[in-house]
């Protein structure tokens, strides 16, 4: 399926973003491959988008959503799961089987691809602790199987992104256990988010910057009275100095300039430069250039 000028603001979790030249949606792998295979250069492959600021002025090229790309098998202990599947529909599958080690994918919007892409984690888990192989795409080799080793993850990061592989498939192995402890597992971890996270209802793209090796980048831009920071149409959530929230209809520029604030303030009382999580998508205005750029954005 092929969209032109889409609209993509309502795909995103920011609720932000302007026109996208050409929106590709691949229904499966198969799809996919023909269309990395067909030789274009510069492809541009997202999930959900939750985690990715996506400019308000749009983007003039090519696009890949994976979201339509959602088959899952389980067989025994082993789960392969396509890149576009989301977190909580796995947590969930994975649940009815018995199996534990994804209960940390159910409490947040992203796709295997970007949780792949990103190494996620949460509540004591990570994507590297039960990945065993992901098949991907790179423009060097075509199609490969790469095991986690050859994945290279760390926190918030892969080879994939350092290499600009795009994730097409991910096999996991799990553990058997009962399921009501993985359920109870999985309530504890969506209580806990409740408690600490805004929802989906508050835009938004979960923490905005990673945590410095021994410190919490929360915990730094709290001391520095982030949670009263706003610009524009977006402000820091008044619970959570590292989250910021599109309360009224900001752009990307908005988010940028309080990004920018954010990590200034951080940068002056600490001299600790925080790096940001978010990624963006579009084309870039001057300001927005030239912040990208300070706050190292890619
Ligand atoms: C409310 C909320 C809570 C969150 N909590 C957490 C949390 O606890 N832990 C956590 O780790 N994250 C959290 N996130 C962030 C986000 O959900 C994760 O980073 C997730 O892994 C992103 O997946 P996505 O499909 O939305 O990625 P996207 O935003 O679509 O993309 C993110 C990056 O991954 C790349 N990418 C996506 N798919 C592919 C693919 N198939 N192949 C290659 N590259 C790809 C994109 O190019 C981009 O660079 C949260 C977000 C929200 C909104």
């Amino acid at each position: 399926m092929i969209e032109k000028d889409f609209e993509i603001k309502n795909f995103t979790t920011f609720k932000i973003g302007g026109k996208i030249g050409e929106v590709v949606f691949p229904q499966n792998i198969e799809e996919m491959c023909e269309i990395l295979l067909s030789g274009e250069s510069d492809v541009k492959v997202f999930g959900n988008l939750s985690n990715t600021l996506v400019s308000s002025d749009g983007f003039d090229g090519k696009v890949i959503l994976t979201t339509k790309m959602d088959n899952v098998q389980i067989n025994g202990m082993r789960v392969v799961a396509d890149a576009g599947v989301k977190g909580p529909k796995l947590a969930q599958l994975a649940c009815e089987a018995g199996l534990s080690g994804l209960e940390f994918m159910i409490g947040f919007p992203g796709s295997v691809g970007g949780e792949i892409y990103m190494n996620a984690s949460a509540n004591g888990q990570a994507v590297s602790d039960t990945l065993t192989s992901a098949i991907c795409y790179s423009k060097e080799e075509g199609i490969v199987k790469l095991s986690k080793e050859e994945l290279n993850f760390a926190y918030r990061t892969s080879r994939c992104e350092s290499d600009g592989l795009v994730v097409l498939q991910g096999e996991f192995e799990l553990k058997q256990k009962p399921k009501a402890e993985i359920k109870k597992q999985m309530e504890e971890n969506l209580a806990f988010r409740k408690s600490h996270q805004p929802s989906l209802a508050l835009p938004n793209c979960g923490s905005v910057f990673k945590n410095p090796e021994g410190n919490s980048a929360g915990k730094l831009l709290d001391e520095v009275g982030a949670k009263s920071f706003s610009c524009g149409g977006a402000k820091v959530w008044e619970n959570h100095a590292n989250f910021i929230i599109n309360c009224e209809n900001g752009s990307s520029e908005d988010i940028l300039n309080l990004m920018y604030k954010m990590y200034t303030e951080v940068k002056e009382k600490f001299e600790i430069e925080l790096e940001p999580e978010v990624k963006y998508l579009g084309n870039k205005n001057i300001r927005e250039v030239e912040l990208c750029r300070i706050l190292n954005i890619k």
